[in-house]
């Protein structure tokens, strides 16, 4: 008996019979915006064929004005609709059922045509928008339900209508975004008239055969967003519409509170789409941080949801229900929730891939076929590179032997997965060590791998990864003076109510300093006190959810500064759509940030410091300790000895290029360079 007979039960919803519980949640890719319709269908199809019970697409536009973005996807033209037909019919023919979302971005469409219901501009957004009048309502209503039936006439199963994350229809439903007094705005009954309304029309649209889930945000996370009296009542109201089943949101776009990053518990808000299915009749959707099959099959044994959401756990592994289902849970590659290759990339204007799995997104141009004629491989360095390199010829039918010089695998990711609020990455380097076991690698821990050795193998792989660079101020060779790697390793200690002060702030450097404020087990294990330090409150209580008193987070417990010597922002580098969550952990623990710095000496009782070019109010920095976050510099000895026995190799990594290097950068090439190979 499969141990997810929960999650792996078919689900009856009238118009269709879904296979699983499982549903890959709505992700904005890019991928249709490319106009390689072959490229979309293919990154469907193999989630299709890799078990989910119910695909959502990314968000189409159902008007201009509601696009997203200038020229973002929808359903306009019969064109469309063919292309459309290219994705419906790739994941039908796997079994498969798949729908369409429509959404509407009201206010936060980058426009200048972008409407609401009120003109009060979104912090997040540049402009103000057009307040819609009557006229303009029934247009909105109208193209909605006009993309709803493009959307059956293109093949798919349902619609889902994103009522949550604060957009149009949640705009119009919230009273800080809706200050209309006509029949759209003003009491309840009002401010929901227009999601209502919509799922009306939708319904009328299709006919009673065709899926429509409604995406209801369960908590807004802004000031003056819905309580939970008022998202129940709009729930019902929409049940009698004529929609099939919820899809539940959590936050908005613009909430100050994190929703879907690494650090937010696994689970944190489940407990509200759990409240939600025993208020109405309809099948509830769970969301947000669910990314393994154990916990899915806990929330649906509960037996309140009807079915889970994830998203990203299907950009890390198309075959997430596959494997669980064939009894190989631990080889399914996990989300980490880092948004490093997905959510990143798009605001960069990319495509979404994953860091975890480079061809998420590429599957048209990224293959691992079998190798034609199976080699001798060796990879020297088990960081994330050699990692990926090693696994990926493996795959392929190459017979690999992976050398590292520590006593275990995963190079700098031993170094992510102490700090708080990164937990994620131990699973990360557990499901390699699995992954490379069950592709038949070798793996020679407590091994350094040696130039003429490597000389028997018909290809070799360096990467041997990255040595913290010395930064060169005088008195860094005093006792109290450590690297981030001395520090993260274990090898120091810093006792509690330490001053420390921190030289660099990178990604390492704010890990560092988060490491040294935060305490092991943190917030992320402990989902109470992680909403209590990012003030979330129960919506029935305290109106979006967010408490009166603010956040609450706990005393740090240790005294840190941490300085660069650039003179912008620190941490204005970070992931773009995680940095401001790093930063504002750092602030609430009072971590003092100074930015162009210069380093003049460390001395027994500190560090001291003068700012700008001019070198002006030199001063001294009490420390008990000063910790290097300098960046790293290439190791590239063993690439140099291989070069000079004449052995060619292939050079990857950070001991490639070290600058501005990530996990991502780091599996991207390793699994590029194996798929040549
Ligand atoms: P980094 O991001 O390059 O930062 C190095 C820091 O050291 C900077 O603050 C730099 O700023 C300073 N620095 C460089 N040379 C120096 C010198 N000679 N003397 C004094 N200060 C110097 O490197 P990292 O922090 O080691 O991170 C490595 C990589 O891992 C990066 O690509 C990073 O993005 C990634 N990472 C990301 C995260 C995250 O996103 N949360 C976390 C960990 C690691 P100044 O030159 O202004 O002083
Ligand atoms: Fe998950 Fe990170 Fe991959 Fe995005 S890039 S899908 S967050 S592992």
């Amino acid at each position: 008996m499969s141990a997810y007979p929960h999650m792996l039960r078919p689900l009856d919803l009238g118009p269709v019979t879904l296979r699983n519980r499982v549903m890959m949640g709505s992700m904005h890719t890019g991928l249709e915006e490319t106009g390689d319709w072959a490229r979309v269908a293919e990154f469907y199809r193999e989630r299709a064929r890799g078990g989910a019970g119910l695909i959502v697409t990314g968000g189409m536009a159902p008007n201009a004005e509601g696009a997203v973005f200038p020229g973002a996807a929808g359903l306009f033209t019969a064109e469309d609709i063919a292309h459309h037909r290219e994705v419906t019919s790739a994941v039908h023919a796997q079994g498969g059922h798949i729908a369409m979302q429509i959404l509407h971005a009201g206010r936060y469409a980058y426009g200048r045509d972008c409407v609401a219901p009120s003109p009060v501009k979104a912090p997040i957004a540049p402009f103000v928008p057009v307040e819609l009048d009557e006229a303009g309502i029934e247009k909105q209503i109208a193209d909605i339900a006009t993309a709803a039936a493009r959307a059956r006439e293109a093949g798919y199963d349902g619609v889902e209508v994103m009522g949550s994350e604060g957009y149009l229809l949640n705009q119009f439903f919230a009273p800080c975004t809706n200050h209309r007094s006509d029949r759209w705005g003003g009491g309840l009954e009002n401010r929901l008239r227009l999601p209502v309304e919509a799922i009306r029309r939708v319904r009328a649209a299709v006919g009673a055969d065709f899926m429509v889930i409604f995406r209801i945000s369960l908590i807004d996370l802004v000031p003056e967003g819905s309580t939970w009296d008022e998202v129940v009542a709009l729930a019902r109201a929409v049940e009698d519409a004529g929609a099939n089943m919820f899809n539940t949101g959590i936050g908005w776009h613009e909430s100050r509170v994190p929703t879907i990053a690494t650090s937010v518990p696994r689970g944190a808000f489940t407990w509200l789409s759990e409240r939600l299915a025993e208020a109405v009749s309809l099948p509830v959707i769970a969301s947000n941080r669910i990314n393994t099959p154990e916990h899915a099959e806990a929330l649906l044994k509960a037996g309140t949801v009807a079915m889970v959401s994830m998203a990203r756990p299907f950009l890390a592994d198309a075959d997430f229900v596959a494997k669980a289902s064939a009894g190989r849970a631990r080889a399914i590659a996990p989300c980490i929730a880092c948004n490093q290759a997905c959510l990143d990339h798009i605001f960069e204007g990319r495509t979404a891939s994953c860091l975890v799995n480079p061809r998420a997104g590429h599957e048209t141009q990224l293959s691992y076929s079998p190798a034609t004629q199976p080699r001798e491989i060796a990879v020297a360095g088990a960081g994330p590179a050699g990692m990926m390199a090693a696994l990926v010829a493996a795959w392929r039918g190459h017979r690999v032997t992976l050398f590292e010089a520590a006593p275990h695998i995963g190079g700098q990711l031993n170094m992510a997965r102490v700090i708080p609020g990164k937990e994620e990455f131990d699973g990360l380097v557990a499901w390699f060590a699995a992954a490379l076991a069950d592709a038949g690698v070798e793996v020679q821990t407590d091994c350094r791998a040696e130039a003429g050795a490597l000389a028997a193998f018909d290809e070799v792989i360096v990467a041997t990864g990255v040595r913290p660079r010395d930064p060169a101020i005088p008195g860094q060779d005093l006792a109290h003076v450590v690297s981030y790697a001395q520090l993260l390793s274990g090898a120091v200690q810093i006792a509690e109510g330490a001053r420390v002060a921190i030289v660099g702030a990178g990604g390492i450097g704010f890990d560092v300093a988060a490491y040294l404020v935060q305490g092991r087990p943190s917030p992320t294990e402990d989902a109470a006190l992680w909403l209590r330090e990012w003030g979330v409150a129960d919506p029935s209580q305290a109106r979006g959810g967010l408490a009166p008193e603010g956040p609450r987070p706990e005393r740090a417990l240790r005294e840190v500064t941490l300085m660069q010597r650039k003179a912008e922002r620190p941490g204005r580098r970070l992931g773009r759509t995680t940095g401001w969550i790093h930063r504002a952990h750092l602030r609430a623990k009072e971590v003092q940030m100074l930015s162009g710095v210069n380093y003049e000496r460390i001395c027994p009782q500190g560090i001291e410091i003068s700012l700008g070019e001019e070198r002006r109010e030199r001063r001294l920095i009490p420390a008990d300790h000063v910790v290097l976050c300098t960046g790293q510099e290439p190791e590239r000895r063993l690439a140099e000895q291989l070069a000079a026995a004449d052995v060619t190799a292939h050079v990857i990594g950070g001991a490639d290029v070290a600058a501005e290097l990530d996990a991502r950068r780091a599996i991207d090439q390793g699994a590029r360079l194996a798929a040549r190979l």
